[in-house]
């Protein structure tokens, strides 16, 4: 595997740029010495044999998690930014950076068409959920919080640590929420909060979100969107007509979470939250003996849970928005296009195949099928096999358990002997990924015949 390294050129450059902007000050030694640089030398060398321990992610044939490289010009953006280590917990701590925040977070919210809204960078997906949840919460006390039976794990979780009631709502045959049964939920009453996942974690449905907003706001709940995994979606170009219609709805939320470390080409550590309605800051504040400088607006110390937060993922998440806008047509969304259509071609491409059962078309870029086996119990043990097979032969894909009442519509003959199936899964999170299918369903043939 070949790993970039052009890009290490222009952040020496860039340190020396950087470094410039602090020339007045008396000079004191900041170089290791020999000895020191020696030793850093032996231990970086140690830690790259030690990271060898790993699936190859950044590689076309890793397409399993939603594992996905940060674009060089994030890494090198977040590397620069360490030097200095602003924290934007408050302004003292991080001016520049939390500039950027609020830049980068105000273009996220305009790809959602939101003008004006309170968000911030969090970090990860879990945190925006439970800034969400807590805000919820405070909107609704005593109310519970719906959630998908697909939706992300850690909505019950969170609700547990916040002492909200948290029920789940069935899901239908193509791993979206079921309305009818949201409806019959919502006017038993006593509901704050629906949340709605605009990309499952394990299949990558929507739940439809229009129909969701409609009973929500006849039945007085608000809605939050857990777009962690698939809120950039709404820049692709080709999407289904189905699609389309829940990404255009998207601005009628409450509040939406997204994750710019799964497709928005950050390293870990940066997820976004945003409320639509920048009044809900109140519920933030608070007046911390050790509070810096104050303004007229809310800091971002003010406004978030976290206390402190780097400065340098917010200098690589404006510096990657920088270089690929949040817009239709642009390079990034052109992307994530080539990303559907890798999903696509895989899902043709197997379910062509009558060794593997599919489950259904993939709804942005995860596709999910199993071997052909008699029973429920041998599907699992065999997708276990593959998966094995499949890494012995540099192709890395996951697996995910999914239960009967989703793959029953789709399976016939199958003899139902346990409650959930493990299956295959496959995340294909990058352009490249589109050129790599045919390699991909070429391995996974090769892992089928000879293990
Ligand atoms: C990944 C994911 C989360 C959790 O986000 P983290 O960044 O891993 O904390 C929540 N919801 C959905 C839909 C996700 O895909």
């Amino acid at each position: 595997m070949t790993l970039e390294k052009r890009s290490l050129s222009a952040l020496s450059e860039a340190l020396v740029e950087l470094e410039r902007g602090f020339d007045g000050l008396p000079a004191h030694e900041a170089e290791l010495s020999s000895s020191e640089f020696g030793r850093l030398r032996s231990v970086l060398l140690e830690l790259a044999r030690r990271l060898h321990d790993n699936f190859p992610y950044p590689h076309p044939l890793y397409a399993g998690q939603m594992l996905t490289p940060p674009h060089p010009v994030a890494r090198t953006a977040y590397a620069l930014a360490q030097w200095i280590n602003p924290n934007n917990h408050a302004l003292d701590g991080g001016r520049a950076t939390s500039a950027l925040e609020k830049i980068a977070v105000g273009e996220i919210a305009a790809m959602f068409g939101w003008r004006e809204q309170l968000g911030h960078v969090t970090s990860g997906g879990t945190m925006a959920n439970l800034e969400a949840l807590w805000l919820a919460g405070r909107l609704a006390a005593g109310k519970t919080v719906l959630a998908s039976a697909q939706a992300h794990y850690t909505h019950s979780r969170l609700s547990e640590v916040l002492g909200l009631a948290f029920e789940s709502v069935p899901t239908d045959a193509l791993g979206r929420m079921d309305a009818n049964a949201l409806e019959q939920r919502l006017a038993r009453g006593a509901v704050g909060t629906v949340v709605a996942t605009l990309g499952t974690t394990s299949t990558g449905s929507l739940d439809p979100l229009p129909r969701v907003l409609a009973l929500a706001k006849k039945y007085g709940a608000r809605v939050h969107v857990d777009a962690a995994y698939g809120g950039y979606f709404g820049l692709a170009a080709n999407l289904e007509p189905y699609a389309r219609e829940c990404y255009d709805a998207l601005r009628e939320a409450d509040s939406i979470a997204i994750d710019p470390h799964k497709h928005g080409l950050q390293p870990y550590g940066c997820g976004v939250i945003l409320f639509r309605d920048p009044s809900l800051g109140r519920f933030y504040k608070h007046d911390s003996p050790y509070t810096y400088f104050s303004s007229g607006e809310l800091h971002l110390g003010e406004i978030t849970l976290e206390c402190s937060r780097p400065g340098a993922a917010s200098a690589a998440l404006w510096a990657t928005q920088q270089m690929f806008p949040l817009v239709r047509g642009g390079p990034f969304a052109r992307g994530l296009e080539s990303c559907l259509r890798a999903a696509r071609a895989l899902y043709i491409q197997l379910a062509r195949d009558a060794r593997w059962r599919m489950v259904f078309e993939p709804e942005l870029d995860i596709v999910v099928w199993a071997p052909r086996e008699k029973s429920a119990s041998a599907t699992s043990a065999r997708s276990r096999e593959l998966f094995a097979a499949a890494a012995r032969k540099d192709l890395h894909l996951a697996l995910a358990t999914l239960p009967r009442a989703l793959l029953e519509p789709h399976w016939d003959g199958i003899e139902w002997d346990s409650s959930g199936v493990t299956v295959l899964r496959s995340c294909l999170l990058k352009p490249e990924h589109e050129g790599w299918v045919p390699r991909i369903v070429a391995l996974l043939d090769e892992a089928e015949r000879n293990p």
